[in-house]
C-alpha cells in the first residue's frame, strides 16, 4: 500500500459509493471539522466550559455545511430522501475525526428531535422539524435549536431510566377544552442547554388524571421558568454547551410526543417515557460509537509522521540515514502498536458503519411490520411480541434452509421475517456499537496517545489526541454507560433469531477463510464457535452452591460474555469490508490504483484484530467455564484422587516412568507440592479445551501479518502536513 486509503477506498468499504449526497454531507462535514472547528480547538475554545460567540458560530457553520439539515426530509427542509442512519453517522465521523464536542453539538438536536421522530404525532414531527431546519436563501429566521432531557440530579435518572423525578400534572382543564400541563423537571449534564429552544423531557405523572410517564416538549417561550443552570464544568467536549436547567413551565397536553387520549377522566399518553427513548437511543447510540472509531483512525497519520521525524535535525541523524528517515519507526514495538490500534480503528468503523446501514434497511421494514399488525389489530407490547413469535419460527427456519431450497423464496418475501431477521441483529449490533467502540476505543486512544511520548499529551500534540483519548471516555458514558449495553446485550444477544443469524455467520466465515486464508476468518470462526458453546454451557450450568450461572442477577457472568460477543462482531465487520473493497474496487479508477497492495494491508490488519479478538474470547470463556469450579483444595475429598509417594514407588515396578507423569503428589507425612491444591479435574470440559487447543493453533500466521502490516506502515506515505492545525 503506497498511500493512505483515500475517499474511494473508504466509499467502497462502507457501502456508500454509489450515494452522491452522502459523498457531499462527508466532503461539507470536513470542511467544517478540518476548518472552522479544528481552529477552535488550536485557539483554545475547548479552554472554557461556557457559551462563547465563537462555538455559536459553529453551529451556524453547521447549517452553512447542511449538517443541520441532514436530518431533516426534503419536505422538512433537508436534501436526503429516507433514512438517515448512516448519513448522520458519516457527519458525526467526520467532525469527531477533529474533536468529539463538535461533533455531539451537531447530534445533540438530532437527540431532541429523536423522540418527536421516532414517536411524534404528524403535527408535531412537521412542525418541530421544520423549525430546526436552517433557513432556506433569503429567509431571514434562526433554527430552532433542541436538547434532550432525561438525566436528572442524583438519585435520580442515570443509568436506571425508570426512576423519574421529573413530574407533570394537571395545570387547567376545563370542560371539552384541551387540558394544560405543568411540567416540572430538573436536568443534570442537558447537552445544548445554554441555547436550546425546545427540550424533550421525560417526566413521569404527577396527578391521577394523568397515567404513568410520558416525554414532553417545553420552549423556551412556555409561561413559566426556563432556567437553563450552571454550564457544567466538563474536563471533555467543550465545545458543545451543557448544563443542569430547572424548568417549571405550564404547556397544553398537544405537547406530550405521540399524543394521547382521555379515558375515563384521565390523560393516557400513547407512548410512556420508556417507550420512547428505547425508540431514540437505539438509533442514536449508533453515531456515538462512530465518533470514537473516527478518533482511533485520525490518530494514524499524526503518530506515522511524528515517529519518522522524532530524530531529524540531530548531529547523528544525516538525511539517508536509517535514524532520519524512519526515526522510532526502526523499532518493532513501535510500528506494531501503531497497528494495533489502526486495526481497532478500522473495526470499529467497519461495525460502526454497518450499524448504521443496518438501521436503514431496517426503518421502512419495520413501518411496514407496524402497518400489517395494525391492520389486524395489533399494536406494540405484548401481544406484538406475541404476533411475531410466528415470524421469529420462520425466520429461523428460513436460515436453515439450503440455497437451492424452493421454500426460500416465500419466506424471504414475508416482510415480518425480514423485520425479526434485522430487528434480532440490530437489538445487539446498536449496543455492540456502542460498547466495544466507546469503551474498547478509549482504551486503545490511551495506547496511541502514549505513542507520542511526552507530546501526547500537550496542547500541542498533532490531531489534538490528549484531547480525543479524554473525550472517548464521556462517548463511554453518555446516551447509557457500559452497564447499559452490556444489560442490554445479555438479553438480545441469547434472542434465539439471533443465535441462528450468529450460527450462520460462523460458516461464513469459514467460507470466506476457504478462498481467503490471510483475513482472519478461520481464527474468527473458531472463535465465534467457543463463544456460542460458552453461552449454551452457562445457561445450563451452576455455581457449587447451585445457583444458575448464566442469570440476569450475575454481571460477572452476562457481562463478560457480551464483551466477548462485541470483539467477534467488530471483526466479523471488519473482514466483510475488506472483501467489499476486493470485490468492487477494481470498478473505480481511483480506489483501483494500488487496490492490491491496499488489500493486502487491509486483510492484515484484519488477520491481526481477529486474532486479538480470539484471544479475547478464549480468556474470557475460559475464565467463565472454569472459573465458577471451585479448585480442589489439598484438605479436601478430591485429594484422594492423589497419588501417594509410597504407591507410586510399587507402581513404577510395573509402569515404568510413572512418576515423572504424576503431579500432585503426597508425602507420607500428608506433604504436599507448593501449590493451591490438586490439579483441577478437567471433566465435562474436554470439548472446551479441544477447542481451545484448536483455537490457539488457529492462531498460526497472524504475527506475520502484523510484521507485514507493520512494514507497510513503515514505508506507506503521508501528506506534508496534516490538513488542520494543531
Ligand atoms: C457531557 C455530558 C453530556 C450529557 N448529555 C446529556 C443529555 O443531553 N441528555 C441527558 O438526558 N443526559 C445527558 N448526559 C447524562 C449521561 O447520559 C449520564 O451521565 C449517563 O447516562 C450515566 O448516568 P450517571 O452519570 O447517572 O451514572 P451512574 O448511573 O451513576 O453510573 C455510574 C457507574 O455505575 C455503573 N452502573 C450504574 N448502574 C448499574 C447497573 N445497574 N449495573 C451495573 N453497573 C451500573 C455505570 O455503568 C457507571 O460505570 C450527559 C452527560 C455528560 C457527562
Amino acid at each position: 500500500m503506497l498511500t493512505l486509503p483515500g475517499d474511494a477506498v473508504r466509499q467502497i468499504q462502507w457501502r456508500f459509493a454509489d450515494r452522491f449526497d452522502l459523498q457531499m454531507l462527508v466532503q461539507s462535514a470536513r470542511s467544517v471539522a478540518r476548518g472552522t472547528v479544528a481552529q477552535m480547538v488550536a485557539a483554545g475554545e475547548r479552554n472554557t466550559h461556557e457559551w462563547t460567540p465563537a462555538k455559536s458560530e459553529m453551529l451556524e457553520a453547521f447549517d452553512r455545511a447542511g449538517i443541520t439539515a441532514a436530518f431533516m426530509e426534503p419536505e422538512e427542509g433537508g436534501f436526503i430522501a429516507g433514512p438517515k442512519n448512516l448519513a448522520l453517522g458519516l457527519a458525526a465521523f467526520e467532525l469527531a475525526w477533529v474533536d468529539g464536542g463538535a461533533a455531539t453539538a451537531s447530534l445533540a438536536s438530532f437527540l431532541a428531535l429523536s423522540p418527536i421522530h421516532e414517536r411524534g404525532t404528524q403535527q408535531q414531527v412537521t412542525h418541530y422539524k421544520t423549525l430546526a431546519a436552517p433557513p432556506l436563501a433569503g429567509e431571514d429566521r434562526k433554527p430552532w435549536r433542541g436538547a434532550f432531557a432525561l438525566t436528572e440530579p442524583i438519585p435520580y435518572v442515570g443509568v436506571d431510566t425508570g426512576m423519574l423525578s421529573g413530574k407533570l400534572r394537571v395545570a387547567e382543564w376545563k370542560d371539552g377544552e384541551e387540558p394544560w400541563l405543568q411540567v416540572d423537571k430538573r436536568g443534570r449534564f442537558i447537552t445544548n442547554i445554554a441555547f436550546a429552544n425546545f427540550v424533550t423531557a421525560a417526566v413521569g405523572s404527577d396527578d391521577p388524571r394523568i397515567k404513568g410517564s410520558c416525554v414532553v416538549i417545553v420552549e423556551d417561550g412556555d409561561e413559566g421558568s426556563f432556567d437553563r443552570g450552571t454550564p457544567t464544568k466538563k474536563l471533555v467536549h467543550q465545545l458543545s454547551s451543557t448544563g443542569d436547567p430547572i424548568f417549571n413551565l405550564k404547556v397544553p397536553a398537544s405537547r406530550i410526543v405521540g399524543g394521547y387520549t382521555v379515558k375515563d377522566g384521565v390523560i393516557i399518553p400513547n407512548f410512556n417515557h420508556g417507550e420512547v427513548i428505547e425508540a431514540v437511543f437505539r438509533r442514536t447510540r449508533v453515531p456515538v460509537g462512530l465518533m470514537t472509531a473516527a478518533k482511533l483512525l485520525s490518530a494514524v497519520e499524526p503518530v506515522i509522521r511524528y515517529q519518522r521525524e522524532r530524530f531529524r535535525g540531530a548531529e547523528g541523524s544525516k538525511p539517508g540515514s536509517v535514524r532520519y528517515e524512519q526515526g522510532i519507526q526502526q523499532r518493532e514495538d513501535a510500528l506494531h502498536r501503531l497497528v494495533d490500534v489502526w486495526a481497532t480503528g478500522e473495526a470499529a468503523t467497519s461495525l460502526g458503519f454497518s450499524a448504521a446501514r443496518l438501521f436503514d434497511a431496517l426503518d421502512p421494514v419495520e413501518k411496514l411490520k407496524t402497518a400489517i399488525l395494525k391492520e389486524r389489530g395489533i399494536q406494540g407490547g405484548r401481544a406484538e411480541m406475541k404476533a411475531l413469535k410466528e415470524s421469529e419460527q420462520r425466520a429461523i427456519e428460513l436460515l436453515s434452509l439450503k440455497s437451492g431450497d424452493p421454500r426460500r423464496a416465500e419466506l424471504e418475501a414475508d416482510p415480518l421475517v425480514a423485520f425479526v431477521l434485522m430487528d434480532a441483529e440490530a437489538n445487539v449490533i446498536c449496543p455492540a456499537t456502542k460498547l466495544w467502540n466507546t469503551g474498547h476505543g478509549a482504551n486503545m486512544m490511551r495506547e496511541a496517545v502514549s505513542l507520542m511520548g511526552g507530546y501526547g499529551i500537550t496542547e500541542d500534540c498533532p490531531g489534538f489526541l490528549a484531547n480525543k483519548w479524554m473525550d472517548a471516555q464521556l462517548e463511554a458514558t453518555y446516551e447509557g454507560p457500559e452497564a447499559v449495553q452490556r444489560r442490554q446485550l445479555t438479553v438480545t444477544m441469547t434472542n434465539e433469531v439471533f443465535l441462528a443469524e450468529f450460527r450462520t455467520w460462523i460458516a461464513e466465515m469459514r467460507r470466506i477463510a476457504s478462498e481467503r486464508p490471510g483475513t482472519g476468518a478461520c481464527t474468527l470462526a473458531s472463535a465465534m464457535r467457543m463463544w456460542l458453546w460458552t453461552l449454551s454451557y452457562l445457561q445450563k450450568a451452576t455455581d457449587p452452591n447451585g445457583n444458575k450461572l448464566y442469570h440476569g442477577q450475575r454481571q460477572g457472568v452476562t457481562f463478560a460474555l457480551a464483551d466477548a460477543l462485541c470483539w467477534l462482531l467488530a471483526s466479523r465487520c471488519q473482514i466483510l469490508d475488506v472483501l467489499e473493497l476486493e470485490a468492487r474496487g477494481g470498478d473505480d479508477a481511483v480506489a483501483a490504483e494500488g487496490l492490491g497492495g491496499t488489500v493486502q494491508f487491509l486483510s492484515d490488519l484484519c488477520h491481526t484484530q481477529a486474532a486479538q479478538a480470539a484471544g479475547e474470547v478464549s480468556r474470557i470463556c475460559a475464565e467463565l467455564v472454569f472459573g465458577y469450579n471451585s479448585h480442589p483444595a489439598w484438605a479436601d475429598e478430591a485429594h484422594k484422587g492423589c497419588f501417594l509417594a509410597s504407591e507410586l514407588d510399587d507402581l513404577e515396578e510395573t509402569m515404568p516412568g510413572i512418576s515423572a507423569m504424576a503431579v500432585d503428589v503426597l508425602g507420607a507425612d500428608g506433604s504436599h507440592p507448593q501449590k493451591a491444591g490438586p490439579c483441577a479435574d478437567c471433566a465435562g470440559a474436554g470439548e472446551f479445551l479441544r477447542m481451545q487447543n484448536k483455537l490457539t493453533t488457529c492462531l498460526s500466521g497472524s504475527r506475520l501479518a502484523k510484521d507485514r502490516a507493520a512494514e507497510t506502515v513503515a514505508k506507506v506515505m503521508i501528506p506534508e502536513a496534516l490538513d488542520y492545525p494543531a
